[in-house]
């Protein structure tokens, strides 16, 4: 029997755009998919492309959603005399989220952001635990799950590790040759996009760095094995910032009390409120209809973005921003990015690539057929 290795590579917002203005390595990979992105940002994203289940199914949209009764941030309301000086740096939310993270056992990505510390009782965090390794999206079944299933031997990258690391770890694992099937994860192109946005002079020179890296990996595989097909795929492209837009400010001076008529949190893109009376409910969902550059969700866009939980888990209302149009300041940050993701999905900013040396029986259309694709993979290595 031949020895085979697959090789899945996601490259964070390597967007269809970027793929084709570059034509990047169009020659490794002759067969070039669009895909449509999750509705939300990586962290719907990824696990998507990880069950192959959409929001509403994995129940994973955004970072907080409101939940006071099992928030473990309860213990904030006792650290209220400190300054605000020290409460908004940077340094001491990202302690505070080592630290809350350690102590709760956390094993997932967890980073506080810029979400006020006086609300932060209010809410829940969805990412407590690593997404990637078994049982990680538990009761849905993740690749890792699927892969332990077939016993067949496999590498998935650390994402707590650069991407440098995880490039040289895969290597390793192909030179020793016992792997068959490994996810490679790459997480800098988001970065650099954010900050430079698709336009910037540095992608070009990213793009060609990951060119080189592609071609030692296969390098790598080559001499260990007699089939090696590599796959790159990401979740999401880049929008440049058109203008910032204080959604928070509108929404308050509404005069409503926060925790008490209504909750908010404010992503980037989008705003996202639940409401505990019928006064604020009508008066605050009267005043988002006035937000320029915006439009309030309907059911309609809710159940083709998979995101209409009948809980209402991520808000009840959704506003999101149109294409550039960046809520700021929000709870993810003060200021808004050069580059952002997560607007609608059909917007031509938005669009994910997925690239393969072969032809596909079933390209994928949406993120979340990448799954379908890896398993098939799977089942492939049984034959
Ligand atoms: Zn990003």
């Amino acid at each position: 029997m031949s020895k085979k290795v697959y090789i899945f590579m996601f490259i964070d917002a390597l967007g269809w755009e970027i793929v084709n203005k570059y034509q990047f390595m169009e020659k490794t990979f002759p067969y070039r998919y669009p895909a449509k992105m999750q509705f939300g940002y990586s962290c719907t994203a990824i696990p998507t492309i990880l069950t192959g289940q959409p929001p509403t199914k994995h129940q994973h949209l955004s970072f907080y959603y409101y939940d006071p009764n099992n928030s473990p941030f309860h213990f904030f309301k006792y650290l209220k005399f400190l300054p605000s000086s020290i409460f908004d740096s940077w340094r001491f939310r990202h302690l505070m989220s080592r630290l809350i993270k350690k102590m709760k056992g956390y094993t997932g990505y967890f980073e506080l952001y810029a979400m006020p510390f006086e609300r932060l009782p209010y809410f829940d965090y969805i990412e407590k635990k690593d997404l990637f390794i078994p049982g990680g999206l538990s009761p849905v079944p993740n690749i890792a799950d699927e892969l332990e299933k077939r016993e067949i031997p496999y590498h998935i990258s650390n994402w707590r590790l650069s991407e440098q690391q995880n490039i040289d770890a895969m290597k390793t694992a192909l030179e020793k040759g016992e792997i068959n099937f490994s996810f490679l994860y790459t997480a800098a192109m988001d970065g650099l996009l954010h900050q430079v946005t698709k336009d910037g002079k540095e992608i070009p020179e990213k793009l060609d760095w990951y060119e080189k890296q592609i071609a030692e990996i296969l390098t790598a595989a080559e001499k260990n094995y007699d089939e090696c097909k590599l796959f790159v795929m990401s979740d999401h492209g880049m929008t440049t910032l058109t203008e910032a837009v204080d959604v928070k400010k509108e929404v308050e001076k509404t005069n409503f009390q926060f925790g008490k008529d209504y909750a908010a949190v404010y992503d980037s893109t989008m705003a996202r409120l639940w409401f505990f009376n019928d006064f604020a409910r009508k008066e605050i969902n009267q005043k988002l209809q006035q937000i320029p550059h915006s439009h309030v969700l309907d059911h309609e866009e809710k159940v083709k973005y998979n995101i209409d939980f009948p809980d209402n888990k991520f808000g009840e209302t959704i506003l999101l921003m149109d294409p550039g149009y960046q809520i700021a300041p929000s709870d993810m940050g003060l200021e808004p990015l050069p580059g952002m993701h997560g607007f609608a999905p059909e917007h031509e900013d938005s669009f994910a690539s997925f690239l393969s040396m072969e032809d596909l029986e079933t390209p994928p259309k949406w993120v979340g057929n990448y799954f379908d694709v890896m398993v098939s993979k799977m089942e492939a290595l049984k034959n």
